[in-house]
Parts: structure tokens; sequence; C-alpha cells
């Protein structure tokens, strides 16, 4: 069997996200495929969306009031003839053209403002009686308006491609007449859990089997970064039936894999790889939990759908990218986040974006041991500007159910040894 990797390619956090960004700026989707604005959330644009009319396509009022000439209101108390009502939608035939000095017209919020007026005064600052109306108060011009095409001109882009559709897109991609859109088609990843512990959600089990979990929250992170979940069988700790099965993932767009990667002398994944000439940028992160995360890439045998941009090679040469992820669940969940998430974003399509953090007031002091960035199961609570964030007590890389307690991660820089209480520090929602 060929020796394992170097163990050397242990990197810090930052050098490591860095290597999967540089990675992920060069894969893209190749195909793309059209669906139905109501299908499309979550979807990645795969085709810019520009404006079909200004927007808004008239001066819309943003008041129920009085259109005016803003001159008129210059001599207080001033009087104006109400010469018509405009609401949405077309305007009367029989109501005037145009606004003339000593004159306003009714108007309701969203309505084109006739020609002529150059502001809206709410009906809170008016008194009407007939049709007068009298006015207490000056008006700059342009209040109350937006202007013809000051949220978009005719033709300009409005979502690029790469544009995650969530709601506000739709809504846009709607007001422009798009009833269906083009988007990137899902990357297909393979899941591949390993170990000779692991058995199915639903088998009978034994009293040292361990159920399969990591499968099933890598399923929905895979969803919820873009990709279609691929689940493979179980590995065995063995080495011939798991290359068979790391060769079957490898016919998808990236593989994942949770479990064997660690130093013990059953975590086989590194050393089939390594069989297969995969190439390893990585093979640990001074994180916590997850150090032995694995990052790299081998050839692939079959013909997956999605090919680095630019590449010319014939399909069974092109490269595939795959993560070993740690087997203990929190950190298969963890490091998902941190590391396959921005490649699987960009195997759909997205376009790269940082890794963001909030930060919230610490709640009690930590203590750790420098060297790691820690991304620890914590609770994020409190409101408005009060922000506090405080650790989950918890029994290490395996247990879930304290994560599942948790809403983010809390993050401690690796060069730091004490927090104090009262610190704003950096978590990442979740
Ligand atoms: P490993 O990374 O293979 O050394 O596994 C580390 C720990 O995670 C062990 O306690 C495994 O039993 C557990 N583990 C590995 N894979 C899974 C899985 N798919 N679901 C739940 N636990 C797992
Ligand atoms: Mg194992």
């Amino acid at each position: 069997m060929a020796a394992p990797p170097t163990h050397s390619l242990v990197l810090s956090f930052e050098a490591a996200r860095r290597v999967v960004e540089d990675h992920a700026s060069r894969v893209s989707p190749t195909s793309h495929e059209t669906v139905a604005l109501l299908h499309s959330a979550g979807r990645i644009l795969a085709e810019p969306v520009t404006a079909d009319r200004d927007i808004p396509p008239f001066p819309r009022s943003t008041r129920d009031g009085y259109a005016v000439r803003a001159d008129d209101l210059k001599n207080l108390p001033a009087q104006l003839k109400v010469i018509g009502e405009i609401k949405a939608g077309p305007l009367p035939a029989a109501a005037p053209p145009k606004l003339n000095p000593g004159e306003t017209f009714s108007i309701m919020t969203g309505a084109p403002v006739p020609h002529g007026a150059d502001a809206v005064v709410m009906i809170e600052y008016t008194s009407r009686q007939n049709e007068r109306v009298e006015f207490a108060k000056e008006i700059a011009p342009g209040e109350n308006i937006v202007a013809q095409g000051a949220e978009a001109k005719r033709g300009s882009l409005l979502l690029d491609r790469g544009t995650r559709l969530n709601e506000s897109a739709i809504a846009l991609a709607a007001s422009v007449g798009k009833s269906r859109l083009q988007v990137f088609v899902r990357p297909r990843i393979a899941i591949l859990t390993t170990g000779d512990e692991i058995v199915d959600v639903d088998a009978e089990i034994g009293p040292t089997q361990i159920r399969n979990s990591n499968s099933y929250s890598l399923a929905v992170q895979v969803q919820q970064a873009g990709g279609e979940p691929v689940l493979l069988p179980i590995a065995p700790d063995e080495p011939r039936r798991l290359r068979e099965l790391i060769e079957q993932g490898l016919q998808e767009d990236l593989l994942l894999m949770t479990g064997g990667v660690s130093m013990g002398r059953y975590d086989l994944v590194e050393q089939v790889l390594a069989e297969m000439h995969a190439e390893f940028f990585f093979t640990g992160a001074k994180i916590q939990p997850g150090r032995p995360v694995v990052f790299g890439r081998t050839r692939s045998r079959g013909s997956g759908r999605l090919a680095r941009s630019g590449a010319s090679a014939p399909l069974e040469s092109l490269p595939k990218y795959f993560f070993g992820l740690p087997g203990n669940p929190v950190s298969t969940m963890v490091t998902f986040e941190l590391f396959a998430r921005p490649m699987i974003e960009a195997l759909s399509g997205m376009s790269p974006h940082p890794l963001l953090f909030l930060h919230a007031r610490l709640k009690s002091e930590i203590r750790v041991k420098p060297g790691l960035t820690r991304f620890l199961p914590a609770i994020l609570s409190g409101q408005y500007e009060d922000s506090q964030v405080e650790l989950v007590p918890w029994q290490g890389s395996g247990d879930i159910a304290a994560r599942s307690r948790s809403n983010c991660l809390l993050v401690i820089p690796s060069d730091r040894e004490q927090i104090p209480a009262g610190e704003w520090i950096a978590v990442v929602p979740r």
C-alpha cells in the first residue's frame, strides 16, 4: 500500500481557508436549466437580469396626500384648488394633464405624480374644505416622490449571474416580468461515510455500533450550499472496498468523505487516496473541532458534468476535488461549513463571498490553550445592541446533542489564551 501523505500539511485556519477559496475560484458549473420563479428559491442565477423599463416607470408618490408645486407653498398658509384625484393605476381619462400654479391633485401612495407637480404633501399636514386645501408647512421640491428611473434605469443590471435567489432577488425578477429564470444545474455531491462501527439508521444495532448521522447532516448542508447530495453505501475500514466506493464517489462533481482521516491504524482514507495518486492541499488544519480535515484533488475515472472553467482536457482526466472530513459528528458539521461549503457554492455557480462573522459580548470568561482557532458550539442571545454569547457545555466533538442546543459557533482566535467576560467576540451564526 502507498504511504499516506506526510502529516506536515497542517495549515492554520486562515491558510487552509485561503487554499480552498483559491481552488473554488477556479471551478464553475457548465450547464443551466430554466425554472419557474416559484421554484427558483435558493438556486443560483445563470443569466443576468436587467430592467425592462425604468424603475419606477413614472415619478411615484410615496404618500397619500396632495401633489403640489413646491413654489406654491412659499407663502403660508397657502390655499390650493383641488382639480382631481390620482390613484395607483390608469389615470382617469377626464383628469387634467398638468398641474398649473394654484392647483393641486389629491394623490394616493404608489400613484403617478402629474406633470407640473414636484412634491407631495402628506395628508396629515393639510386641511380640506370642499375643493380647497390649506397647507400649513413648506415643502422642498422632490419630497415624497421617487423620480422615474431613480431605482434603476431601463436596461441596467439588476441581478448578476452567480446571485443566490432569495426573496428579494425573486421579487426583483418578478418586477421586471421574468416568470422563468435560467439557473445553474446543481452539482452532485457524493457523500461517503466510513467506519466498521457505522450502521444505517434503520438497521438492528449492536451495543458498540454507531448509527450513521454524518450522512444526514452533510446531506442537509450540501443542499443548503446549493448541491444535490448523493449518498453512497457506508464504507468499511478495509482498503479494497473503501477504494471502490471512493472511485464511485469520484464519478460525481465532488466527493465528501467522513471518518477515517485521523492517525489511527484503521484510518485508511488518506492511504487509499495516496494510492490513487491524489494530490493533497492540506491534511490538517489548526482548528478545533476538526483538526484532521483533508482537502485534495484526484483524477476522475468517470465523466462528471462540471468542468474546471477554461479546461479543454478530455473528461476522463478532469480533476475531482475531495474533502476528508473527520468522523466526529460536530467536527464533520463544522469542517463542512468552514471548508466544503465554499467549494460547493462555487460548483453551484455562486459568486464567492467571505466567511461572515457577527460579534457579540462574551458572557463568561474563556480560558483555552493557544495554538488552535476554535469554533465552539455556543448560544447567542440578547437583543438590539445587547447581543451576548456563551459556550454550551459539551463532551467534545462527538456531542451532537450539545451542538443542537447551540445556535452559533463562537470563534476563539489561535493566539488567545484568556478572553474576559464582556469582550466583543466573533461568532458564526448557525
Ligand atoms: P473517525 O474519524 O473515523 O476516527 O471517527 C471519529 C468518531 O466519529 C468515532 O467515534 C466514530 O464512531 C464517529 N463517526 C464516524 N463516522 C460517523 C457517522 N457517519 N455518524 C456518526 N458518527 C460517526
Ligand atoms: Mg473511523
